[in-house]
């Protein structure tokens, strides 16, 4: 999932010559988008909240941070990265360990529970880099076995599941109050809910936000319109409007093969039946078996179907290299579920068109809204689409 920048390498990011081969051994050559973005800012010392999907690289950009500012000669535990399990901590020791490869008398070290806290104890009397679940960590700072005195990066990975409702919180207040006040923080996560932000408000003062916009995600040539359509009282009214206005899309464009978002199952299955009708293959995989959905695919991939339609629930699985037109039915409900379809059609290459219909008023508005958290620049889908659009 991992998508590369052009030209850009590790080297452009000023690191130390150590981090760099480490990198380099471990076979990361290029930095991802976020890893572009993040490790810079981290760098300067910054709060940083990282926001990416999974899949983006989300832990290199904290293992070189933390390597490339680590003091070696200094034997105390500088960083503190706390995971939410055992395998995540695990898996993040072996990061840490592959990017320092270079770093001689480099210690890092796993501290979770279900391991003796004796073998813990040998562990700390040299460890630069401590890794662990918040309840051990928690415990070991407690029992005087890990000294915070020295901490000066904090890392939350996976902090949405950190910080959700009854799991860690407690224990992460407690931690973090027992760290030295002057120290940097990097929270990373796939999700930003309002709760997380509300936790993370506590710990950090006035954090940076790293995110991927629209430009990142190798959506370049994806032109993306809005086209408004008039309201009605009557739901289905605004519907059959909108389902016009496809038609007369589909008829003027030469599309290869489309994906329609329904923010309602009920819609999906009408419009694949009125797009059939009108001698549009099409298939709606909302509402429908994991069997039938992949058939749906299989369908899509050999060319038996052009349009696919889906709501937001079924969108996970659909990998649809092919589609060059993605349309949303309905405006959904926030820029991440926004993001989430147009990118939903892979890599669109050179060319690629992205159309939402909203209604004036109201699914206007939200479109607006979208369009300014995902920093686009909007506009009106032009009448002439013939006129060299695609
Ligand atoms: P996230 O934490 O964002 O879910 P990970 O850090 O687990 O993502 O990385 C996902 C995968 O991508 C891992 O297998 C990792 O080794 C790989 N990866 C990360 N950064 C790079 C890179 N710059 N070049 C190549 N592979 C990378
Ligand atoms: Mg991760």
């Amino acid at each position: 999932d991992v998508i590369l920048s052009e030209g850009i390498t590790f080297s452009s990011l000023l690191l130390s010559e150590a981090v760099l081969q480490g990198l380099s051994a471990a076979g990361f050559q290029k930095p991802s988008p976020i890893q572009l973005k993040a490790i810079p800012l981290g760098r300067c010392g910054l709060d940083l909240i990282v926001q990416a999907k999974s899949g983006t690289g989300k832990t290199c950009v904290f293992c070189t941070i933390a390597l490339d500012s680590l003091i070696l000669e200094n034997p105390t535990t500088q960083v503190l990265v706390l995971a939410p399990t055992r395998e995540i901590a695990v898996q993040i020791h072996s990061v840490v360990m592959a990017i320092g490869c270079a770093m001689e008398g480099l210690n890092c070290h796993v501290f979770i529970g279900g391991r003796p806290v004796s073998q813990d104890k040998v562990h700390l009397k040299k460890c630069h880099i401590a890794v662990g679940s918040p309840g051990r960590i928690k415990q070991l700072i407690e029992l005087g076995l890990l000294s915070t005195a020295s901490i000066r990066l904090f890392v939350l990975d996976e902090a949405d599941k950190l910080l959700e409702e009854g799991s860690f919180q407690e224990q992460i207040n407690w931690i973090f109050s027992s760290l030295p006040l002057n120290k940097q923080m990097l929270a990373l996560s796939a999700t930003y809910p309002e709760s997380l932000a509300q936790h993370l408000t506590r710990y950090m003062i006035e954090p940076t936000f790293v995110r991927l916009n629209p430009s990142d995600l190798g959506l370049k040539g994806l032109k993306q319109f809005y086209k408004l359509v008039q309201s009605h009282p009557l739901p289905h009214k605004i519907f059959e409007e909108k389902v016009q206005h496809l038609l007369e899309l589909f008829s003027k464009i030469p599309f290869n093969q489309a994906l329609v978002f329904s923010n309602l199952h009920t819609r999906a299955q009408n419009l694949a039946d009125i797009l059939s009708s009108k001698g549009l293959p099409s298939v709606c995989i909302s509402g429908k078996s994991q069997e039938q959905r992949l058939e749906a695919m299989s369908k899509l991939k050999q060319y038996q179907c052009r349009v696919l339609i889906s709501t937001d629930l079924t969108s996970r699985g659909i990998d649809a290299e092919k589609v060059n037109l993605v349309v949303n039915l309905d405006v959904p409900q926030d820029w991440e579920t926004y993001m989430h379809r147009i990118g939903r059609a892979g890599r669109f290459g050179t060319q690629g068109l992205a159309v939402t219909y909203c209604c004036h008023g109201e699914e206007e508005n939200k479109m607006m809204a979208i369009a300014q958290k995902c920093g686009l620049s909007l506009s009106s889908l032009p009448d002439n689409l013939e006129a060299g659009l695609m």
